[in-house]
């Protein structure tokens, strides 16, 4: 490569890094997101331009089949995917980086001097790219297992519960340290059955620290595992000598693992055992799934609209179901002709509503309801018990009491949204089912809840006729 062309490489991947880190800054908010979404796109772009541009590519052909391949699918996929199985598509889309990373990693280790791995002195792989092959290697085996595990629990494949056994903690500790042991050996033998032995292993592992995490946990191992596909990228990045890969693949690393700790606050777990995994509680345990014979006071939407056109303050929740029915825009219309009447009305997101973080954040922002009437967990909580209703939209998990009670419960520990100190619940839902995480929920039994049975938009969209 000229000296010429090698600045100017470098230089464009600089300006791409740089867009990725504007991407994400803009990410950060609502607001500015759109603004994120579209440095993000134009730094990749430059990234394949100049990778492609690059003098050591020979031939386009294959590069073009597999764009062509791989714009065909990601277009169909993004115009078909629904909202809702978001978890499962970035889960899946993490296995591809993780098996990517193997692939290349196998094919330096298969071909060192094609890569230009090999050191003249000693004929062998220079020790740091040994490292580096063998850190790719097992990092994108373990995100590309793992992620198939979780995508399977997440697509309802196999069962969402935590599967575990006698001596799993230990077993999975004694497998690290054997990987953790080959990569050490592999730095000085440069053997194939090492190699290929560390990465078989780290496939094995990544089901292992999978497989016991269930229930309301798994929106912490989607983060986990986007984090992990950061580092196997940035790992891949070293063999390749791409000076962009390592860049964008530490900040993927990064911000998924900064990501993984703010949920891990919001649910109360422990950062540490989620990156060692195997943190999911036992969900066979505590209250079961199934509703009990208990009467439950059942309510219409005239109901619904009288006790709220009456009210001071209204809090809505909203959640999964809200964002299965499509019920943002006719909720916003309901919350604008509540204002009307001369009603406060304020939205509380908590952080895992939905099945992606930001779920409820992004529904809402679509249907224009403005920011300042959205409030997170921490800075809603305590207004419940100023409210004459919390309207709970679809919502079930983030509302469960057994998180605070229960110490059998899977879910205990996360802090909820504490509806039922407001003076009226109102809960949209189809039936009495459990939410994702299984476990009943006390407050539908309780005295201040009304139970409004139907799906989310047609029933909001009756209130808002009987609201006139
Ligand atoms: P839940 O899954 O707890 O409850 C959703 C409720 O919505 C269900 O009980 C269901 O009851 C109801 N519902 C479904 N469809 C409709 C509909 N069309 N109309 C009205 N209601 C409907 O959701 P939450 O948002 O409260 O909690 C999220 C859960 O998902 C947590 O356990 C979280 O850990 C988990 N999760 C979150 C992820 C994230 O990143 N946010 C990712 C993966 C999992 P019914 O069937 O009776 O209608």
């Amino acid at each position: 490569m000229s000296e010429l062309h090698a600045d100017l490489t470098s230089l464009a991947y600089l300006v791409a890094a740089v867009l990725f880190i504007m991407a994400l800054r803009g990410l950060s908010s609502p607001e500015t997101s759109r603004a994120g979404n579209y440095f993000g796109m134009l730094g990749m772009l430059i990234a394949v331009l100049t990778t492609a541009l690059s003098p050591e590519v020979q031939s386009y052909s294959w590069i073009l089949v597999a764009l062509a391949t791989g714009a065909v699918i990601g277009v169909t996929i993004a115009r078909r995917i629904a909202m809702t199985a978001m978890p499962q598509l970035v889960a899946g889309f993490h296995s591809l980086v993780g098996m990517a990373a193997v692939l290349v990693a196998g094919a330096a280790f298969s071909n060192p001097q094609a890569f230009g791995l090999l050191s003249e002195a000693t004929g062998e792989i220079f020790v740091a790219s040994r490292i580096e092959m063998g850190l790719g290697a097992v990092i994108g085996a373990i995100t590309f297992s793992g992620s198939v595990i979780a995508f399977t629990k997440l697509q309802g494949l196999v069962s969402g519960a935590p599967v575990s056994f006698k001596g799993q903690h230990f077993l999975n500790a004694v497998v690290g340290l054997i990987i953790l042991g080959l990569i050490v050996f592999f730095a000085f033998e440069q053997t194939p059955w090492v190699f290929w032995t560390m990465t078989a292993l780290a496939f094995v592992i990544g089901v292992l620290i999978i497989i016991p995490i269930g229930g309301a946990d798994m929106p912490v191992v989607v983060s986990m595992l986007n984090s992990y596909s950061g580092w196997a990228a940035a790992g891949i990045g070293f063999t390749l000598q791409n000076d962009a890969l390592i860049v964008t693949g530490a900040l993927v690393g990064s911000s998924g693992a900064i990501l993984s700790y703010i949920m891990c606050k919001g649910m109360n777990r422990s950062f540490i055992s989620v990156i060692l995994g195997g943190f999911g509680g036992d969900s066979s345990a505590g209250a079961a799934g199934g509703a009990d014979d208990r009467p439950v006071k059942q309510g219409s939407a005239e109901d619904a609209a009288f006790i709220m056109k009456n009210a001071g303050k209204v809090i809505i929740v909203p959640g999964y179901g809200m964002a299965v029915a499509q019920a943002q825009h006719a909720l916003r219309e309901m919350g604008d002709a509540l204002k009307d009447e001369g009603v406060k009305v304020v939205y509380a997101i908590h952080p895992v509503a939905g099945r992606m973080p930001g779920h409820m954040n992004v529904l809402l922002a679509e249907a224009n309801v403005s920011y300042d009437e959205v409030f997170e967990l921490e800075d809603i909580n305590s207004e419940f018990q100023t409210a004459d209703v919390a309207f709970v939209i679809g919502a079930n998990d983030v509302t469960n009491p057994s998180a605070k009670t229960d110490p059998t419960s899977p879910i205990f520990g996360m802090p909820v949204l504490d509806v039922e100190k407001a003076r009226t619940v109102l809960f949209v839902k189809r039936s009495m089912a459990s939410g994702y995480a299984g476990v009943q929920n006390e407050l539908f039994y309780r005295d201040n809840t009304m139970m409004l049975f139907g799906d989310a938009k047609k029933m909001v969209e009756t209130i808002l006729r009987n609201l006139d």
